[in-house]
């Protein structure tokens, strides 16, 4: 295995301007993953509830992706509602059910502890800490957390951010835990922690890189067609890393491509509802958006 995801595999309920809809499969680990699997056959670790039904199962291994290490628990699986008004950067939390996810321990199976690129997706900092701590043959870290992390177990979250080689964060949640509002300085104050590279995510304006001493900053694609962004912060983390572990290189120009790989991914994510897009998503639709992007800021 040469990626792995840790995060939520959810039930999303999701109300934004274009529409309203309950029960959708979601998740960090699952929007990751299925954006991984254009470049990789990752593998999640995670749990799940007695109403996860066989047909979601069926749907992630049809894309690649490895659910031998997703349990099934007793119980309902995790339920986020969200919801988002004209200003689609803004996800408002509506209710968080963690279900399954409160006794969850993590137990990695034998193949997966010898994956070289770890995604720790946005899940309970504990939880996460507990999936780094099983690695055996780590090359590369990769992490993303929320607000809900920074307001209740900040703490708890910097002892996992200060093991990782990376962080992948919104600018929202940049300020909130470096306790600098210029993004450039939070950037570097989240370095000074210890991840040697910093991706601020701002939305549709795309992604600040920090990595040692260089930045590089890539727009977001242009859509007119953003329907519901969730999952976009996920979708762009999976994309970049898995670009990384398909290379299996970690320097400053394959950072690059795998940032602008991400950021399209992520662009098409936001164009349909849930995972909608990313069902039908293919490495060909990537590449021709990735040359319009290039025509757009060259001069
Ligand atoms: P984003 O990429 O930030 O839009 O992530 C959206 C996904 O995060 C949704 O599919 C939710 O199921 C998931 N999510 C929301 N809150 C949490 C949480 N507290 N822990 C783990 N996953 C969450």
């Amino acid at each position: 295995m040469e990626m792995i995801i840790v995060g939520s595999v959810a039930f999303d309920s999701i109300e934004t301007p274009y529409g309203k809809k309950e029960k959708l499969l979601g998740g960090s680990a699952v929007y990751a993953s299925l954006a991984a699997s254009l470049r990789t056959n990752p593998g999640i670790v995670g749990v799940v509830g007695e109403d996860f039904e066989d047909a979601h199962y069926d749907f992630l291994k049809s894309k690649n992706v490895d659910t031998s290490g997703v349990v099934k628990d007793k119980g309902n699986t995790f339920n986020w509602g969200g919801k988002y008004e004209e200003d689609m950067a803004q996800a408002y939390t509506l209710h968080t059910h963690l279900n399954v996810f409160e006794d969850f321990n993590p137990k990695i199976n034998d193949d997966y502890k010898k994956a070289g690129y770890l995604f720790l997706a946005n899940i309970d900092p504990p939880l996460q800490l507990a999936v780094l701590n099983q690695m055996t043959d780590l090359k590369f870290v990769l992490l993303d957390t929320m607000n809900l992390w920074i307001d209740i177990k900040k703490e708890e979250l910097l002892n996992v951010v200060k093991k990782v080689n990376a962080i992948s964060i919104n600018d929202t949640e940049a300020r909130q835990l470096s306790g600098e509002w210029n993004l450039i300085k939070a950037g570097t104050i989240l370095q000074e922690i210890g991840p040697e590279l910093v991706l601020i995510k701002k939305g549709e304006n795309g992604t600040i890189v920090f990595y040692k001493n260089n930045y590089f900053i890539a727009p977001g694609y242009p859509t007119t067609a953003t329907t519901d962004p969730t999952g976009a912060g996920d979708s762009f983390a999976g994309g970049f890393l898995s670009y990384l572990a398909k290379e299996n290189t970690v320097d400053f120009e394959t950072i690059k491509k795998a940032t602008v790989w991400g950021n399209m991914i992520a662009s098409f994510t936001v164009e349909g509802f849930g995972v909608e897009k990313l069902k039908t998503l293919t490495q060909e639709d990537i590449s021709k958006r990735i040359d319009d992007f290039k025509k757009m800021i060259s001069f």
